[in-house]
């Protein structure tokens, strides 16, 4: 072996490290849920995808726990061969009742669901329509598809239909795909302007919907659901791993859609199943999702008294709230340097929030994440930290 084959992974690294881009994980211990432990310390939790407050559940982890006594904890192997169970099927059966479809299929995770499917959906002859903000998975997707592929604007209907225009006959098959929930905004997509627009040009639609599962629609099915779309014929995508607390992701649809991504979805054929306990916590999750309305009632009850508070405390400072219709929820910052300054400053007040930077987003901001389960406190405490970080900050750069 030649070593110096591999050295430009360290010089790779340096570069990061200057550009003041490279990121490592931090450990959080304990049970997930509206606070967290880390290095000994007690913070509430605005950094989590689980919506509900289901991943530290009791009742999920007893499905989990009793899923591994009757199956064991591997598939051991791909659903075509051995890795196929009942608790799989009704999985399946459960997501497809909750989306109104006639099917649905389980992945081992959404990402893998995003880049099989698109790499099924579509292929060289194909053109793929993309929001500019869509999910990682997606761009992968649409990348190893093989297919031509453009991004819009974000939510830019009348350049969607510019590109539609000049070049949807040149392609065999189209497909537009977009986030329904934009994760690093929290804005919605105009449904109702793509799915026009997807008819009147003979397109596929694929929506993710993995922060609107479980958050949004009078039963929790979300976006297409609380936007009044249920039955439109879609390429419905999903992750287990947000407001369901498990681990997997899936897409629903036609029975045929269905039956088509089981034999032409190579992250699916040629991969392991989904393990029993991932499995029995999604469908435990499906079930409270179904049982206890409430859940989500606290969820967006939380998210109008956050909104109303922010716009209280931040009136006339120069960090305001960008548009957002959901549990997400960004503060906008001039700078790189400002939001994590803040992050820290908050951090030191026990709060836990993000700092998300170019080049994930174009501009600097805090990002929030709001649960069911976190208490009235917890959000009183979160509104006066913000409104003390935010007035020292101006303090600090104007003096
Ligand atoms: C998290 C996420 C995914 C990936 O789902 P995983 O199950 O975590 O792999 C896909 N799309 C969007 C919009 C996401 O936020």
């Amino acid at each position: 072996m030649n070593p110096s084959a591999y050295a430009w992974i360290d010089h790779s690294l340096a570069a990061l490290q200057r550009a003041h881009r490279h990121r490592s994980p931090q450990e959080i211990e304990g049970r997930a849920g509206p606070t967290l432990q880390r290095q000994g310390q007690t913070l509430v939790n605005f950094l989590s995808n689980d919506y509900l407050g289901l991943a530290g559940d009791p009742r999920l982890a007893a499905a989990a726990i009793a899923a591994i006594h009757s199956h064991g904890t591997g598939s051991t192997g791909s659903r075509l061969l051995s890795g196929h169970r009942p608790l799989h099927r009704q999985l399946e059966q459960a997501i497809a009742a909750l989306k109104g479809t006639e099917d649905a299929i389980v992945f081992s995770s959404g990402y893998l669901a995003n880049l099989s499917t698109l790499g099924a959906l579509v292929g060289a002859p194909d053109l793929v329509l993309a929001d500019q903000y869509n999910h990682a998975s997606l761009k992968a997707g649409a990348k190893v598809s093989g297919a031509t592929s453009l991004d819009y604007d974000h939510n830019h209907m009348t350049q969607l239909e510019d590109y539609l225009k000049t070049h949807r006959h040149h392609h065999r098959r189209c497909l537009i795909a977009t986030d329904s929930v934009f994760s690093m905004d929290g804005d919605l997509c105009p449904l109702q302007a793509i799915l026009t627009l997807a008819e009147s040009y003979d397109a596929m639609v694929l929506i993710d919907e993995a922060h609107g599962t479980g958050v949004f629609g009078p039963t929790g099915a979300g976006v297409v659901e609380h936007l009044g779309h249920r039955g439109y014929p879609l390429v419905h995508m999903g992750t287990l791993s947000k407001a369901l607390g498990s681990l997997g992701g899936y897409v629903a649809g036609s029975a045929s859609l269905i039956d088509f991504l089981r034999n032409r979805a190579s992250g699916w054929i040629y991969t392991t199943g989904l393990s029993p306990a991932d499995t029995a916590a999604a469908l435990a999750a499906l079930e409270i999702v179904a049982q206890e309305p409430q859940r989500r009632q606290r969820l967006w009850h939380h998210v109008s008294y956050l909104n109303r508070e922010l716009d209280r405390v931040l009136a006339g400072l120069p960090v305001q709230r960008l548009p957002s219709a959901s549990p997400i929820i960004c503060l906008g910052y001039p700078s790189a340097r400002a939001v994590l300054a803040a992050r820290h400053h908050l951090e030191n007040l026990g709060l836990a929030v993000a700092a998300i930077r170019p080049p994930t987003v174009p501009s600097s901001r805090l990002r929030l994440t709001l649960m069911a389960t976190h208490q009235q406190d917890h959000l009183n405490h979160l509104v006066q930290g913000l409104a003390q970080v935010i007035v020292d900050g101006a303090e600090s750069n104007s003096g």
